[in-house]
């Protein structure tokens, strides 16, 4: 689905120096990296503040420890992600509540969370899908109406630019209270091991999420509030430094990729392929189409491609409520939308090092499928 080994060789000269000068300094904890990190994605981003963190489960957990929710408190999560976006809210003793996703960009809506809405709401996570920007503008009207929290889940948009109706872009992730974003290796800033992030604007809230993720202490040794362990390793932030200066052309060489997909498969009436927003980049984590023959035609899809090779992956399989997890919280309503997707959305191979050679061979094989 990846291939993080060319494009390692791509930059290896700059990798390995990067590397072998952090063993060398022995700063291996919050060291100098880690540091340069956070300012140069601040400014990729352009927002105030970004706190490393160990991962982008982490950053999720930590975003809702710092904004005080409480056991009981709902926070509204589309029902269509990976567990990771839920799996810290039940953790904390939250209520998540799942709601449907729009059937063009797999985010959710305006519309669909604010029918969950009631008085024991207390924050919105939209969830960036496979690198568009929910629709945040129609989003933060419902949360400043209702007076609710937006915890952004940009693990898979990191780079996106979200533009508002009248004009003003901002990059994804810096546009609720908080944004969390994963720097697991095959995201699209990805390091070699684990690592993550939140973002904010907001000096008090980043200040609250530095000291939990440092055993709630501002100043060593005097604990304000029990926190956890969660820091990026200097080695990480070392490959991130020398990573984070491609990542506009890691996403442009992932939008190519999926241009040249929309072109071969466009004819094919059985594929429905990404559905682009105005208001959003969309970065193309994932490549995703959706087969509308459904379970059975895609399992053979699945499968003929897998006999010529080619990997291909169906995100997510199941709804957040059907997972056994999450029994607590379902009362046996189905969502139309996210039922859907999840017996028609198959993934193909996207990444930063796609040729004309690898393209063309998985749009024949796909092509060759339907005819
Ligand atoms: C990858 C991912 C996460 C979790 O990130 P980790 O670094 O693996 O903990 C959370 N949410 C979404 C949508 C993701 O894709």
């Amino acid at each position: 689905m990846v291939d993080l080994k060319s494009q390692y060789l791509k930059l290896k000269t700059d990798l390995d120096k990067a590397v072998l000068d952090c063993m060398a300094s022995t700063a291996y904890i919050n060291g100098p990296e880690v540091k340069r990190f956070q300012h140069q994605l601040e400014q990729f981003l352009g927002v105030k503040h970004v706190i490393p963190c160990a991962n982008g489960t982490d950053a999720l957990q930590i975003a809702m420890m710092a904004l005080d929710l409480k056991m009981g408190d709902e926070v509204i999560v589309p029902a269509f992600t990976y567990v990771a976006t839920a799996e810290v809210i039940a953790l904390l003793k939250l209520v998540p509540v799942m709601v449907d996703v729009d059937p063009k960009t797999f985010n959710i809506t305006a519309e669909t969370l604010e029918k969950a809405i009631t008085n024991r709401t207390k924050a919105i996570v939209p969830v960036h899908l496979f690198g568009q920007t929910a629709d945040m503008e129609a989003i933060l009207a419902i949360a400043q109406k209702y007076n609710l929290f937006v915890i952004e889940d940009n693990a898979q948009a990191i780079g996106a630019d979200y533009t508002f109706a009248h004009g003003k872009s901002q990059k994804a992730g810096t546009i609720g209270d908080f944004g969390c974003t994963s720097f697991f290796p095959s995201k699209n800033l990805g390091c070699y091991g684990d690592g993550g992030a939140l973002m904010t604007n907001n000096d008090v809230l980043a200040a609250r999420a530095r000291s939990i993720a440092n055993h709630g202490q501002s100043q060593q040794y005097f604990h304000e509030e029990t926190g956890v362990n969660s820091r990026l390793d200097s080695l990480q932030a070392a490959i991130l430094n020398v990573k984070l200066p491609h990542l506009n052309q890691f996403n442009q060489a992932r939008r190519a990729a999926a241009d040249f997909y929309d072109a071969a498969f466009e004819s094919i009436d059985d594929l429905q392929t990404p559905i682009r927003t105005q208001n959003s980049t969309h970065v193309f984590h994932q490549y995703t189409l959706q087969v509308r023959g459904g379970q059975k035609q895609r399992a053979a899809l699945q499968q003929h491609l897998k006999n010529q090779g080619i990997p291909a992956m169906i995100y997510y399989p199941l709804p957040l409520y059907r997972q056994k997890a999450f029994a607590n919280y379902w009362d046996g309503r189905t969502l139309r939308v996210t039922e859907k997707l999840c017996n028609t959305v198959i993934s193909l191979p996207i990444h930063t090092e796609m040729n004309t050679d690898i393209l063309n061979y998985i749009a024949t094989q796909v092509t060759s499928f339907f005819d």
